[in-house]
């Protein structure tokens, strides 16, 4: 079988040497054995990195037959290089595989990847057995997500990162998915075709820092809530129904008072807090409508998700 690696990378200098020295090892040794076809390859899709990156990509594809480049003409984000590299290379192999540039992903999975596929599996998941390894914060983030995705009912993996296998099949399945915001952990649950998952322990990064702090971390959990659940729209309908009730229920007090307690001195406590209350839901009810309003307006101007500059 014709193996492709698509790894996105985002000023990764500091580990990309070391990446392409492990895969390449890999890669000859799974050749080898004709676990893999002679001319199977790895693609690291530069995302706009600002430093010698692409140089050391360059590099690579002179030193080794099967290391491939792609330039982005920009920093497009994580899922966006990852979906230019999957789409740009579907045809090009009969399964693709996706990973990170730092080497916390198990790189020896990638056998049993290629077995499961060779079983005929489309989608093969990689889920982390345990978090050990990370920090206590993105732990405890992360479990708040997965359960915040499951009152939603956003259908996910749990635990699985980008790290997965697909089939040529499941890949062009992928890309009849024409949205921008991309949450393709979401997306591929989707797809269906027959999958299954493989566990492994993450490590930490190799070297260099995390390219996605938490702004960026904060903002792709809610792309991954708002993109698959209308769920929080829903709420709102709900608490405003609730509201709508309760102020009808009130208005009758306020009538009983007037009319026939005759007993009308208003509270200042009770008028305040009420006023901060409804003004606080309101807010961030429009807040959360703004949130898929803004989705419509991205998702309608229909801009690329990803511009290629170069390719080795
Ligand atoms: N990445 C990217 N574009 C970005 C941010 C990150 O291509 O704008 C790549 C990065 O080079 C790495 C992968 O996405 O290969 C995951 O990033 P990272 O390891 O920093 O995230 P973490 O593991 O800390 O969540
Ligand atoms: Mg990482």
């Amino acid at each position: 079988m014709k193996l492709g690696i698509v790894i996105p990378c985002y000023n990764e200098e500091e580990v990309l040497s070391e990446t392409t020295k492990r895969l390449s090892e890999l890669f000859s040794s799974m050749m080898e054995r004709e676990e893999i076809s002679e001319d199977s390859f790895i693609c690291y899709v530069d995302d706009g990195s600002k430093d010698r990156t692409w140089e050391q990509i360059e590099a690579y594809s002179e030193e080794f037959t099967f290391f491939k480049g792609i330039k982005l003409s920009r920093n497009f984000g994580h899922q966006n290089a990852l979906i230019a590299g999957l789409m740009q290379l579907k045809d090009e192999a009969d399964a693709l595989i996706s990973m990170d540039a730092d080497l916390q992903d198990d790189i020896m999975l990638v056998k049993e990847f290629v077995a499961k596929y060779k079983e005929g599996y489309h989608v093969v998941y990689g889920v982390r057995e345990d978090r050990s390894k990370d920090t206590s914060f993105k732990r405890h983030t992360a479990g708040l997500f997965y359960t915040l995705q499951r009152y939603m009912g956003v259908e996910s993996i749990h635990n699985h990162a980008d790290y997965r296998l697909m089939s040529k099949k499941a890949l062009n399945s992928l890309a009849e998915f024409k949205e921008i915001n991309l949450f393709l952990r979401g997306i591929i649950p989707l797809i269906g075709f027959r999958s299954c998952s493989i566990y492994y322990t993450r490590d930490e990064r190799f070297a260099g820092e995390t390219k996605y702090p938490i702004k960026k971390m904060l903002f792709f959990a809610l792309d991954g809530i708002a993109s698959f659940s209308v769920m929080p729209l829903r709420v709102i309908t709900v608490a405003g129904f609730l509201m709508f009730f309760f102020s009808l229920l009130m208005i009758l007090w306020i009538l009983v008072e007037k009319f026939i307690l005759g007993e009308t001195v208003l509270g200042w406590a009770s008028m305040m807090t009420s006023i901060y209350l409804i003004g606080g839901i309101q807010v961030m009810s429009i807040g959360i409508i703004g949130e898929y309003v803004g989705r419509i307006f991205q998702q309608i101007k229909e801009r690329p998700r990803y511009i290629i500059d170069q390719e080795i």
